[in-house]
């Protein structure tokens, strides 16, 4: 567990960095004491039982939820509170939940350039030609001028990558992304995510998917109530888990 001092200074090389963070749902102590470095480039896979924060710590990055005390910086900016300073710091995290949530009424091409056109300020020329580049790369532009109800889950939330990825972020945080999938669609989704991986994207994931985490990670945070209990490379975590609470979660795994 990387708990000493010199973990926490901010280096030129920080995406994310997390500092002391608390925060409370009323008497719940939902996040307690979090220290989180995510340097250029690396791939943070989270991993902890339902309930343990991992959601929570992912919308206060980018500022969908208030933290009670700490300190949350982006780019080694501090997070804006409100305002056009917010919505701009807020496209340098890409955010991919487990519901893809796209416009339901606009076109799989207009739910890639809208972002970039309403906050980035793009010409819709320049939108609509990265859309397309992004659509290929996700492995969608055939479906460019349907609906999203028209797709698969999979397709769909392939789109809200390449939709995230045009805002041209430095983090990219995926919230479970595959868990509202039907089984044969999860690997299109993962595979896309080990293809930005490679990349070199920086990434925090949120996900119960071994196999992925084992292959695309740098590093494993794992949560309980709360709490960063231990930080390992998978490897060290597999076989050599050092708390209970990481040698039960592992021990519940198929
Ligand atoms: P995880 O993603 O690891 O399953 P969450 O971050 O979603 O955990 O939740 C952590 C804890 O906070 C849980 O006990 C959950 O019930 C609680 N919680 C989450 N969101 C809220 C909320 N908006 N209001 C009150 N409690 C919440
Ligand atoms: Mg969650």
């Amino acid at each position: 567990m990387t708990s000493a001092p010199e973990s926490h200074v901010t280096t030129s090389d920080s995406v994310v960095s997390v500092k002391d963070v608390q925060k409370h749902y009323g008497a719940l102590h939902v996040l307690k004491d979090i220290n989180l470095n995510v340097t250029k480039g690396e791939v943070v896979v989270v991993l902890g039982p339902s309930g343990s924060g991992k959601s929570t710590l992912c919308r206060a990055i980018n500022r969908l939820e208030t933290i009670d005390s700490g300190e949350i910086r982006v780019g080694g900016d501090l997070l804006p509170e409100e305002g056009k300073a917010l919505a701009t710091l807020r496209a340098e995290v890409g955010m991919v939940f487990q519901s893809f949530n796209l416009f339901a009424n606009k076109t799989i091409l207009e739910n890639v350039t809208l972002g970039p056109l309403k906050v980035r300020g793009m010409k819709k020329s320049e939108a609509d030609a990265l859309a397309l580049k992004l659509l290929a790369r996700v492995g969608v532009e055939n479906q460019k001028d349907k609906l999203p109800s028209q797709l698969s889950g999979g397709q769909q939330q392939r789109v809200a990558i390449a939709r995230a990825l045009a805002m041209q972020p430095k983090v990219m945080l995926f919230d479970e992304p595959t868990s509202a999938l039907d089984p044969e669609m999860i690997n299109e989704v993962l595979d896309t995510m080990v293809g930005l991986a490679k990349e070199g994207m920086t990434m925090i994931v949120v996900t119960h998917e071994m196999g992925f985490a084992r292959k695309a990670a740098d590093r494993f945070v794992f949560m309980a109530d709360g709490q960063i209990v231990e930080e390992a490379t998978p490897e060290e975590f597999f076989t050599n888990a050092k708390s209970e609470r990481a040698k039960d979660f592992l021990s519940k795994l198929i």
